[in-house]
């Protein structure tokens, strides 16, 4: 299964899942799938946010990624 955010032709978005991401373009283009909000079966896929990596903590001075000793005041 993989969700997709479609988005109708009059703006609403919404959560839709299908057995796999060929299905899902297939049912989008046998608008095979309705807007809940008004019923328009014009949805696409919205674009999705990029998804953005975990940062990985910022380095502190003291070097220890959950800092817990003040190192602010390691900087002068
Ligand atoms: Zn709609």
């Amino acid at each position: 299964m993989i969700r997709y955010r479609l988005r109708c032709a009059e703006g609403h978005a919404f959560d839709h899942w299908f057995d796999n991401a060929a299905a899902a373009d297939t049912e989008l283009s046998a608008a095979a799938v309705a807007c809940p909000d008004c019923g328009d079966t014009a949805v696409a896929k919205a674009i999705m946010a990029p998804s953005v990596a975990k940062a990985a903590p910022a380095p502190t001075p003291c070097g220890n990624p959950v800092c817990a000793c003040g190192c602010p005041a390691l900087d002068g």
